[in-house]
């Protein structure tokens, strides 16, 4: 399979060809697709230009009923992207599935909003005055996503520039190049006009510059790392273009002394591991009470013990694999970070082999402190740091110690400490007794500090980003 970008309607091949690796086979790729270069991702912007003034205006009956297709069509064919998406990224066919679910969940979520856009009238302070706010499509959207979840981000950034009326330009990350094809492919079906969705495959600094350069991009969502983030922040405010940024996560999940065993290791566990780790919102940090600390660490060395990492289309696996060489080169220099640093390996810390050659990586935990680099920086891998709290004052402490602010959790029996972190932990979204990772798709989704900048997404909440507001006075 050769998968193609979509620039004003057209599949386009492109000038040169990437390898779609498939991180649990190294010898049996997924595919290959085609790269466009700035031209061609010059073309796509102009597309989305020209289209923007009519879809901007189109009925939105019209949007709702081509989103609910969209959405239709992902979930009837649910197992059939799952597995590319496990091919491809390395997820687990039931976590694929799962994420396939939700893209198409999403999709339905936002038709039903495009018959739903915000308005309001009041009274003027001026006699015989109507004052009336309504919300308009922003434009052209640039939409930079990352690969690690490949179908449901692009879903969540996608559908509701699409429901607000903005045209669109989607650039995937390099890796997942079978995914944004997949959807692409369904979107071209569904009767969109012309120019109104476009995807680009290529390189961050080629294809996603150009897109973010170019003097007809009206508004740009991004989600990736810190890094790329914080210079496309400062690309775009040279420029005054609107943004959303969502970036890093060390995300922390406190466990008190009162806390439910079992169910702390669970979270933890399913929080720190469960997609290789490699979620925006894992607990990268486990801060453990005192009192339950030796306790918790032996019963998660013994859960981990039970994990199966390998081919995520084998049932009986519970971890795929990471999903690129330079991912997996980021965790093994994380994990001889953490023994340089000091930190005692609890579990885990090397590859593992399976009957294919991929990027395969043990469950890796940590006891380390507040200092350490696998304590403070995001790694993005199955890679987990345990720190010790004398009380749950300092637990909070150590929680909100962090430049990233995206979410936190805390497992505990206690309403008093459960309300207090709520309201104390310094962060977008807080769990009580759940894993950090794990979120509904019909309410806000973003965090504070270094993870993100800009309005929040999903839920109704993303009309903030996708319109912009106009205040009109009319006298009779
Ligand atoms: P990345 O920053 O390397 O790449 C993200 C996207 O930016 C890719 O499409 C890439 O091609 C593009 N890009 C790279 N350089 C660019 C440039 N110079 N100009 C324009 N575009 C460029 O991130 P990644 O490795 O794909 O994803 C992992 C990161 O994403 C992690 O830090 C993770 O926390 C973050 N993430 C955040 C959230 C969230 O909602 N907060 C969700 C998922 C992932």
């Amino acid at each position: 399979m050769r998968f193609q970008s979509y620039i004003n309607g057209q599949w386009v091949v492109g000038s040169s060809e990437g390898v779609d690796e498939n991180p649990s086979d190294l010898a049996a790729p997924v595919g290959a697709y085609g790269i466009v270069d700035a031209a061609l991702t010059s073309q796509a912007v102009d597309a989305a230009a020209a289209a923007a003034p009519a879809w901007g205006l189109s009925n939105p009956q019209q949007r709702a009923d081509i989103l609910d297709a969209i959405g239709s069509e992902i979930i009837a064919r649910r197992d059939e992207l799952g597995r590319l998406l496990a091919l491809e990224e390395g997820k687990t066919l039931g976590e694929s599935i799962g994420e396939a679910t939700r893209a198409g969940q999403i999709f339905k979520f936002f038709a039903g909003e495009a018959l739903r856009i915000p308005g309001e009238r009041l009274a003027s302070t001026r006699p015989g005055v109507d004052v009336e706010i309504t919300r308009e499509p922003v434009g052209v959207v640039g939409i930079i996503a990352p690969w690690n979840f490949p179908l449901a981000i692009p879903a969540w950034k996608i559908a509701p520039a699409l429901a607000y009326g903005n045209t669109v330009v989607f650039k995937p990350a390099e890796i997942v190049p079978g995914c944004a094809w997949a959807i692409a492919e369904i979107i071209s079906r569904a009767g969109l006009p012309e120019g109104v969705f476009n995807m680009v495959l290529g390189a961050g600094r080629v294809v996603g510059q150009a897109l973010v350069e170019h003097p007809k991009l009206d508004a740009l969502t991004f989600t990736g790392s810190v890094g790329t983030g914080t210079a496309l922040h400062r690309q775009a405010a040279a420029r005054g273009l609107k943004i959303q940024m969502e970036m890093g996560g060390k995300n922390p999940l406190v466990v008190l002394a009162d806390a439910d065993l079992d169910k702390a290791v669970e979270c933890a566990v399913n929080g720190a591991f469960f997609s290789t780790g490699q979620r925006c919102t894992a607990s990268s940090r486990l801060i453990v009470e005192d009192g339950i600390h030796d306790a918790f660490v032996k019963r998660v060395q013994e859960r981990l013990a039970q994990i199966k990492v390998g081919n995520p289309l084998d049932a009986s696996v519970h971890i795929g694999p990471v999903a690129s060489k330079a991912q997996l080169d980021t965790d093994l220099a994380y994990i001889r970070a953490g023994h340089e640093d000091g930190g005692q390996l609890l579990f885990g810390g090397e590859q593992v082999q399976c009957a294919t050659e991929g990027h395969f990586l043990a469950p890796t935990l940590f006891a380390v402190e507040a200092d350490h680099r696998i304590a403070r920086e995001e790694i993005f891998g199955p890679v987990a740091a345990v720190l010790r709290a004398r009380d749950y004052e300092h637990a909070l402490a150590l929680a909100n110690d962090t430049e990233f602010g995206l979410c936190g959790g805390i497992v505990t029996t206690s309403l008093k400490y459960a309300t207090h972190f709520k309201r104390s932990a310094q962060v977008g979204m807080v769990m009580v007794n759940l894993p950090t990772a794990g979120v509904d798709p019909h309410v806000p989704f973003g965090g504070r500090k270094g993870s993100s900048y800009g309005p929040r997404e999903q839920g109704r909440y993303a009309v903030e980003f996708y319109t912009t507001v106009k205040t009109a006075y009319t006298a009779a």
